[in-house]
This record gives C-alpha cells, sequence and structure tokens, in this order.
C-alpha cells in the first residue's frame, strides 16, 4: 500500500481523489501498517475505504487502523475536509461506501473512543429506514461526512456509454444527493461505484462536487492498478 502513491492526498488542486480497499482480500495488515507509516513519514493524507464492518472488514482490523493512527500521531481527516481545500498534514481519510448504516451505527463506540472522524458514501438512500435515516443525521451531527456514491451502484461510464453523461447524472447522480438533502445533509464528494470512471465523467460530475473519489486496488507486495488517474 505505501507504494500507491494515488491513495496519499497532498493538498488542495487535485479534484480526483484515490482510495485503497482495506475490506478482508484487497489488502493485509502489514499493507495497512506500511501505509499509516508512509502518511507519517510524507506528511499525506492515506485515504482508506471499507464497506460492512463484521463482514467485509474485520471490527479487529478497523481497531488496527484507529489505534495505529493514533499512535502514528495521524490527523483525521473527513471528505469535506479535503473538499475546503486543506493543506496535507499526516492524516488519515476512512470511508465507508453503500449502505450498511446499522453496523456503520455499532462502530460509534469505537470511532469516538479514537476521535476519528470519517465520511460515509452512500448508495441506496431509498431503501433507508425511517430510523437508519436517523441514525445517518446522527453520525453527522457527531462530525462524520456523509457523501453521494450513486442511487443504484451502476457503472458510472458503462451507463454513460449507453445512455449519455447527462442521463446518468440525471439518473443515477442528482436523485441521491436529492434525497440526502431533503434529509438536511449537504454532499460535496462524489464516489464512483467500483472506482469506475472516465475523464469525460470528471469534468461533468466536478460541475456539480467539490471532489470526485475512485479507488486502488492494493493486494501487498503485488500491486495492481487502476481506475486511479495517475
Ligand atoms: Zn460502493
Amino acid at each position: 500500500m505505501s507504494a500507491l502513491s494515488e491513495v496519499y492526498y497532498r493538498g488542495p488542486g487535485e479534484r480526483v481523489l484515490c482510495a485503497v480497499g482495506i475490506d478482508h482480500g484487497r489488502a493485509d495488515d502489514a499493507g495497512i501498517a506500511a501505509g499509516l507509516d508512509r502518511a507519517r513519514d510524507d506528511g499525506l493524507v492515506v485515504q482508506l475505504y471499507a464497506h460492512v464492518p463484521g463482514r467485509t472488514v474485520a471490527v479487529e482490523r478497523l481497531e488496527a487502523v484507529l489505534t495505529g493512527a493514533r499512535a502514528r500521531g495521524l490527523d483525521w481527516f473527513t471528505y469535506d475536509d479535503l473538499a475546503d481545500g486543506v493543506a496535507a498534514a499526516p492524516g488519515v481519510a476512512l470511508s465507508f461506501d453503500d449502505a450498511a448504516i446499522d453496523e456503520w451505527w455499532s462502530l460509534v463506540p469505537l470511532l469516538d473512543a479514537h476521535g476519528a472522524r470519517v465520511t460515509f458514501f452512500i448508495a441506496y438512500y431509498e431503501t433507508f429506514s425511517a430510523e437508519q435515516r436517523q441514525r445517518l443525521r446522527d453520525l453527522a451531527a457527531r462530525g462524520h461526512a456523509v457523501a453521494a456514491h450513486s442511487v443504484r451502484h451502476l457503472r458510472a461510464p458503462d451507463y454513460a456509454e449507453r445512455h449519455g453523461l447527462a442521463a446518468y447524472v440525471a439518473d443515477e447522480v442528482r436523485p441521491g444527493v436529492d434525497a440526502l438533502r431533503a434529509d438536511g445533509h449537504a454532499p460535496r464528494v462524489f464516489a464512483y461505484p467500483y472506482g469506475a470512471r472516465t475523464s469525460e465523467l470528471d469534468r461533468y460530475l466536478l460541475e456539480d462536487f467539490a471532489l470526485v473519489r475512485s479507488i486502488s486496488f492494493s493486494r501487498d507486495p503485488l500491486v495492481v492498478v487502476d481506475p486511479c488517474p495517475e
């Protein structure tokens, strides 16, 4: 993971960001530790993402990230911080993608215990119950960021090729953003489902969003890349 230069935020200017997965099978503990080391040593923000605590990523691994960040003196950054164009500093931007609101909610004591502020990239918001929507608002009230991750989690380049860029935004981006806004959120960053993107989509989406986020893949020491730009 330390070799994946594109997953380190270097400060304002880059608007297409890139995270690396820490779900089971996407990274190993040594690779994650090396990523945290590089964030500390190079003064950069390492961008990590996962999905479902206790299912796709062990809670123990998340705990290791939280304690590892603290041990290295790393700060926590949400994607709203990055959208604000904050200067880079030794830090972690941890995000959770899709819709596992109940599992995220159960993580609150652990996040609070470490003073961690994270970002939730929301897809399938229309499936959230009233209670789950309230939980997302409660997470936002605790200082976590809520961002957009499409309506149905389709591959953006495929949809855009078939129906056009405007249709992708009209069908898969705006309704999700509008639904979040209606519940009091202000999503400023969009994460591509599967990280699948094109430069054309970037240009189009960056008219509406401060930043877009894609992903890299790490299976240290082997590195397989990459929907992310160089
Ligand atoms: Zn996703």
